[in-house]
């Protein structure tokens, strides 16, 4: 059974989502005398496509051009259907992001194939091929038969455990074409977001702050403490609806599901729908003022204290010990 991975660069390098869904697609695939096939698309892409070999892709497709930057829906379809064409994947898996959402959907509709989306496992029994989704705020694992084949999946980051599979992979060039299709949208420009801090996702060690910072430029305290760790900077939806921080640091069941070896939480309450997104965290510390805030049932350390004379007094120790 072949499986087909999309997966995305991010400055170059293979993102750990995609190298997931790539560890994923081996073990499927390698289980059911199948082949991993793997496709990028953008620019900048020859050490990521490298880098799939590494993760079991024996064939790697590559559609690199400049114009091909910014997600495109349009064009990747293009692209996608040149692929499919020459290949007959059964299960084609991406690593779940805004753009890959848009793609999944479109090419599912196109080939009134089903699509599941944000699956935390992928399971082949009997011959029955398995979703699993995580439902009710991670209460609750859902199980769902995949009806027909083939079946577009996205795969919710950090719930694989990465594994290489070294193979020699073949890298085919696919033409990108020129001029680029036709979109009904214009890109106006490209604002991206300015970091030097490690992306959530990917992060080893994570600050995260909810509400008990209590106003927005509070904020900054997360971000000190995260830059004295090397850290990246989470939040809880309440801030991100309050309007104190950006969507893109909302770590929670609608926001990213992160699984770093160290998360701090400060003055987050611990709702389940928060939690939700820290399950896979190896060591939880809790900041809050609270004894009884559920945060403490989940965390491996607990300082209960107020987190305006707790973060500064831990920066200073961090300071210390530089
Ligand atoms: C469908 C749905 C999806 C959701 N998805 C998400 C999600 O993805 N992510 C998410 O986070 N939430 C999500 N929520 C919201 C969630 O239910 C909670 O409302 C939210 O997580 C609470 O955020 P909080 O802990 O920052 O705020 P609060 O619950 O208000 O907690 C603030 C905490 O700060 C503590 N505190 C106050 N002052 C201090 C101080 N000086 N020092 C230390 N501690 C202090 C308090 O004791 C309290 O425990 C979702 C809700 C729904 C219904």
């Amino acid at each position: 059974m072949d499986i087909l991975v999309y997966t995305i660069a991010n400055k170059g390098a293979l993102t750990k989502a995609s190298a997931e869904a790539l560890t994923l697609g081996y073990q499927l695939a390698t289980n059911n005398s199948g082949t991993l096939i793997s496709l990028a698309i953008g620019d900048n892409l020859s050490n990521a496509a490298a880098e799939c070999g590494q993760y079991g892709a024996q064939k790697v497709y590559v559609a690199e051009h400049e114009s091909l930057k910014y997600f495109q829906l349009e064009s990747y379809l293009d692209i996608f259907d040149q692929v499919l064409a020459r290949q007959h994947p059964y299960l084609i898996l991406f690593p779940l992001e805004p753009s890959t959402r848009d793609i999944a959907a479109a090419l599912a509709a196109k080939k009134n194939a089903p699509i599941i989306n944000d699956c935390i496992g992928l399971s082949i029994d009997d011959s029955r091929i398995i979703a699993w989704r995580a439902v009710y705020g991670g209460k609750v694992h859902a199980q769902i038969n995949i009806p027909q084949l083939p079946a577009f999946i996205t795969m919710r980051a950090n719930s694989v455990a990465l594994a290489a599979n070294p193979v020699q992979a073949e890298i085919v060039k696919i033409d990108v074409p020129t001029p680029l299709a036709a979109t009904i949208l214009k890109l106006k420009a490209i604002n991206p977001t300015v970091t030097t801090r490690p992306s959530l996702t990917e992060a080893r060690i994570i600050v995260a702050g909810g509400r008990g910072i209590k106003s927005p430029e509070n904020y900054r305290l997360i971000e000190q403490l995260a830059d004295s760790l090397g850290a990246a900077t989470g939040a809880s939806r309440s801030i991100v609806d309050a309007g104190w921080v950006s969507q893109v640091h909302q770590v929670g069941q609608t926001g990213k599901t992160v699984a770093p070896d160290l998360y701090i939480a400060c003055g987050i309450s611990g709702a389940m729908q928060h939690l939700a997104g820290i399950s896979s965290a190896k060591c939880i510390v809790a900041i809050n003022i609270d004894a009884e805030a559920p945060i403490f049932r989940v965390a491996n350390y607990g300082i209960i204290g107020d987190l305006f004379e707790v973060i500064p007094a831990l920066i200073e120790e961090l300071r210390r010990h530089a």
